[in-house]
């Protein structure tokens, strides 16, 4: 079992822009995580398997809908908190990190902007506590850059619909105890449904051989004649910017947590450059070991930067999809990059379980991925400044 000697690293003394209750809600997530978390991951990583004894204590930490008001169940935090959560869970594995994204921004957000107060108050207060799981089912087959082009879509039968189809990619499929799903109508209009397990028609079988997020579990979602009751649509929101919304929230969660991973793998290279002797001395003390540290702590620093205006931004109601995608883009790209650079420097004990970076390193190769790809928010940001489509 690893020890977790962990510390943060602030170049440009970004906790002064922090208030108390952010730092108390960070520290605790931190705390946290390493208690109980840390002592498990690899193992976790290693079985492939969601340690789900975990659910009760990310409730508690209020990883599970931060932002969500408090009448519904959740912390009622403001986005910075939100974002450093993620960050504290992501520090530890990007799959942790995963499964409360997906129950915060892809199963409570849609639930809480798009939902009725009778769904509000059926499934908010449980997501909250993590008595019950969600998960998101955008993501087909044919369909992963162009949800779009979904197949996924329910006829009217009475009170109910009737929903066929099948979804893939499908983060806390295998033990979630409710999907929410988006189909086309009988007029190909995309809406959300809320699907229950136990729904006759409806499985969701675990997707395996996954070499990244081992410590997520991952599934399909198949929908053979599901009669859904027509109480279980989300009405409030349709189209494709219902489900792109959502992903608005993942994304900025995602452009957190991608903080924390980098700060993992830089504070594991950073410790071992100063105990590792080569020729002499520790290998913290050549030039080209010194340029690969320097370089990363600058990447972060500007992650940090970025990525705390963006909240700013998000606690006004100010920020563009365009400027969540570029954050996103960027901050995985620069985790990656440092997974890579610090997997280096730890020679041949970089490619061991003994050393979390090459667990992130594969990790991020998921989270560069999914929630829009790294080419396809590039094309996000080259469409916001030139008012030109290149999807297409
Ligand atoms: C571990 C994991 C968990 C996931 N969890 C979920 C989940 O919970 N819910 C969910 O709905 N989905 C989930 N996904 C799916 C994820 O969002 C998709 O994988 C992602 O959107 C990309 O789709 P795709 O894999 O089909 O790639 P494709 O769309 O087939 O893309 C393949 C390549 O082509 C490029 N490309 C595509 N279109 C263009 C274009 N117009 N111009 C230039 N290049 C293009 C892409 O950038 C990519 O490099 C998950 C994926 C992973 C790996």
């Amino acid at each position: 079992m690893r020890t977790d000697l962990f510390q943060g690293h602030d170049y440009f003394n970004m906790d002064d822009l922090l208030t108390e209750e952010q730092k108390l809600i960070r520290d605790a997530a931190r705390a946290w995580v390493k208690q109980e978390v840390s002592p498990i991951i690899e193992e976790a990583a290693e079985k492939q398997v969601f340690p789900q004894h975990l659910l009760p204590g990310l409730g508690e930490i209020g990883a599970f809908g931060p932002y969500i008001p408090v009448e519904y169940g959740g912390a009622g935090l403001d986005q910075i908190s939100y974002g450093l959560i993620m960050q504290e869970l992501e520090r530890c594995d990007s799959g942790l990190r995963s499964t409360a994204s997906v129950q915060s921004s892809l199963v409570m957000y849609p639930i809480w902007k798009y939902g009725s107060e009778a769904q509000k108050m059926k499934y908010l207060p449980k997501l909250a506590t993590g008595e019950w799981i969600g998960c998101f089912g955008l993501t087909e087959p044919d369909h992963g850059s162009n949800p779009g082009g979904m197949i996924t879509s329910y006829v009217e039968d009475g009170d109910d619909v009737i929903l066929n189809g099948a979804k893939m990619w499908i983060s806390n499929a295998p033990f979630a105890q409710i999907a929410v799903v988006w189909a086309k109508n009988e007029e190909g209009r995309i809406h959300g449904l809320i699907v229950e397990r136990g729904m006759e028609g409806f499985t969701t079988p675990t997707m395996k051989g996954k070499w990244s997020l081992r410590a997520s579990d991952t599934g399909e979602l198949i929908f053979d004649n599901v009669r859904v009751p027509k109480s279980n649509i989300l009405t409030e929101k349709s189209g494709l910017g219902a489900p792109l919304g959502c992903l608005d929230s993942a994304r900025f969660g995602i452009a957190w947590g991608a903080i924390g991973a980098a700060l993992d793998c830089y504070d594991t290279a950073l410790r071992y450059s100063k105990e590792r002797i080569q020729f002499g001395k520790p290998i913290a003390a050549f030039q080209l070991q010194q340029k690969k540290l320097a370089e990363m702590i600058t990447e972060i620093t500007k992650a940090q930067l970025l990525t705390f205006r963006l909240g700013q931004l998000r606690n006004e109601g100010r920020a563009t999809t365009a400027q969540i995608s570029m954050a996103k883009r960027n901050n995985v790209d620069m985790a990656i990059t440092i997974a890579r650079e610090a997997r280096q420097m730890l020679g041949a004990m970089g490619i061991m379980n003994e050393y979390p970076i090459m667990r992130h390193m594969m990790n991020l190769e998921s989270v560069i991925t999914y929630e829009g790809t790294h080419d396809i928010h590039l094309l996000i940001t080259g469409m916001d400044i030139t008012g030109e489509n290149a999807f297409k």
